[in-house]
């Protein structure tokens, strides 16, 4: 390749936004805290923008939820192959590079989303009532048109959650690329609570670029993990948190 199609190259790569695709890694790095800090993410890069400039930030701590008649959600999910499983430094991701029309997916009244792939927090980020759970997935999906849901699921201290588990047996202990783990499958089924009970709101991926658009889907019943699981992640990732933003007139709805 010549210099000049390299550079052609990296420019094309650079448009597209990170956070949703499942590969990509950020070119300015940030942090949870110090001098790249959430306060300072928006100043960091003009990519980074949104982070302070947007009005429909994410997380937010949900309280006053209106009821409403949402339409149901499916969960289409199946086992496949643990590929990939990333450090990426900032949490412990899995990422799904299915086929097309394969993997799992799930269904918001008419809209498909595909999940692209899920990740951990700890502690939570969203709150309800000021509350904090002690860790926090974040399943993202996307559909064929574009759009962006992420699906909320509060872990809290509990019996063992064996899809966690089979995770974390294999949780690279440092920062690096995608890894392939031969010979184990993994549905993440096993990381939803049976009721489907649902918060909604829109918001924004909660690390830069915090690109908004993205309809969050914040399920009311958590999913218990063993504290041994939690500590587990805690020693890796201690506070892969951003803090809690305005809600800016946004209204959250939560399902009857
Ligand atoms: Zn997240």
């Amino acid at each position: 390749m010549t210099r000049h199609s390299f550079a052609i190259a990296f420019l094309c790569c650079m448009a597209i936004p990170v956070a949703e695709t499942a590969k990509a890694q950020w070119k300015t790095p940030w942090s949870y805290e110090g001098a790249r800090g959430p306060d300072r993410w928006g100043n960091l890069d003009p990519d980074y923008a949104a982070c302070k400039a947007g009005k429909e930030q994410s997380p937010i701590d949900i309280r006053d939820a209106v009821k409403a008649d949402l339409p149901p959600i499916r969960f289409e999910y199946q086992s496949s192959p643990l590929k990939y499983l990333i450090n990426n430094g900032y949490t412990v991701r899995v990422n799904c590079h299915d086929a097309p029309g394969s993997g799992s997916f799930l269904i918001v009244g008419d809209t498909r989303y595909h999940l692209t792939q899920f990740h951990f927090h700890h502690p939570g980020e969203e709150t309800i009532d000021g509350k904090t759970y002690p860790m926090e997935v974040h399943l993202m999906h996307q559909s064929s048109d574009g759009k962006i849901a992420g699906v909320v699921v509060f872990l809290e201290a509990g019996d063992a959650n064996a899809t966690v588990q089979q995770i974390w047996d294999h949780m690279p202990m440092t920062k690096g690329g995608e890894e392939e783990i031969p010979g184990v499958e993994v549905n993440p089924a096993g990381l939803l609570p049976g009721n489907p009970g649902y918060y909604v709101y829109r918001g924004s991926i909660t690390a830069p670029p915090c690109t908004e658009g993205v309809t969050w889907i914040v399920l009311k019943t958590p999913v218990t993990v063993s504290a041994g699981q939690i500590e587990a992640f805690a020693k890796l990732y201690p506070h892969d948190v951003r803090p809690i933003q305005p809600l800016n007139g946004r209204t959250v709805k939560q399902s009857r």
